[in-house]
């Protein structure tokens, strides 16, 4: 985007998508060609990684046909991945478990979006907004997470970023926290994530959040024909979850949170939705963000 300059690239709406797609595809193709043309000079460097011994593929020359194998830096191919996987591995194994799973999300309706739609556009229009407006946002996160120790201090982390079928991008953490920043006791839990509708009137903003992002359902039994119901007896994300007035341990390494029965209400299509439906959430960053942020702790 130039101030005065028209680029019909940017109003192409479906178009654009399809030009984004179709440019990288170019891009990808002439990487694949270079490699297949280069294999000579990688041969070299194949057996010699650790992560390559690791990998028990094709090891005798009697195979038929040309195996043409992808460079390591070639990103999402199968060396790449290992690499990383290698990599994450590497930090459980020096600094033990993750302790805190972190779900980002990516708000089309943030304002950063908004104020530069063309007139007429929606947020899918415009993949180049939307992507770099949630780079900024992840790390905007990062630096909270990292320097501000939102959560406790990080010891070490890995994340990814995926995108859906429509483009919308989001993140997935795993935070491994140090030592004295584990969490031990209830207290913690509470501290750093909440299931419960916050006071209306004392915290308004935040309750207007909660309401809009971290309520789930109504599901189950109160509407079958939910995703995350349909085609099944339950819904797969086990809501609602029963109330519980203290934090405590749960069966698998997931703990179960606080989460009392208050009386706090909220009506979603027509049914009065009470602490059982609401997604873990932190205050912290569900404030700063302003969109659906999924937090949860691992026991171990
Ligand atoms: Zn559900």
């Amino acid at each position: 985007m130039r101030p005065g300059v028209f680029n019909p690239i940017l109003y192409g709406r479906h178009l654009f998508q399809q030009f984004a797609v179709d440019t990288y595809i170019k891009i990808e193709s002439s990487r694949l060609d270079y490699m297949r043309n280069n294999q000579d000079t990688l041969r070299a460097d194949l057996y010699q990684g650790l992560v390559d011994s690791m990998h028990s593929g094709e090891g005798s020359a009697e195979n038929v046909g040309r195996r043409t194998v992808l460079f390591s830096s070639f990103i999402g191919g199968p060396r790449d991945m290992r690499r990383w996987y290698m990599d994450a591995m590497a930090l459980v194994q020096k600094y033990g478990k993750p302790n805190i799973f972190l779900t980002m999300t990516c708000n089309p309706n943030w304002d950063e979006i908004k104020n530069e739609l063309y007139p007429g556009q929606t947020p899918q229009d415009r993949p180049d907004l939307v992507t770099r407006v949630f780079r900024a946002k992840l790390e905007a996160m990062r630096k909270m997470l990292m320097e501000k120790y939102i959560l406790g201090k990080v010891k070490a982390y890995v994340y990814v970023v995926e995108f859906q079928k429509r483009g919308l991008p989001h993140a997935h953490f795993l935070l491994i926290m140090e030592r004295k920043y584990k969490l031990t006791c209830p207290e913690q839990y509470d501290m750093i994530i909440t299931v419960e509708l916050p006071n209306k009137k004392k915290y308004p903003e935040l309750y207007k959040m909660v309401t809009k992002h971290m309520m789930h359902g109504p599901c189950g039994r109160l509407n079958p024909y939910c995703p995350c119901t349909m085609g099944r007896g339950s819904c797969k994300n086990r809501y609602l979850r029963p109330f519980c007035e203290a934090m405590s341990q749960g069966k698998d390494s997931y703990p179960i949170y606080r989460r009392r029965n208050d009386g706090r209400t909220l009506k979603v299509q027509g049914h009065y939705l009470d602490n059982q439906w609401v997604g873990p959430y932190n205050s912290c960053l569900l404030r700063t963000f302003n969109y659906h942020i999924n937090v949860e702790a691992y026991e171990h």
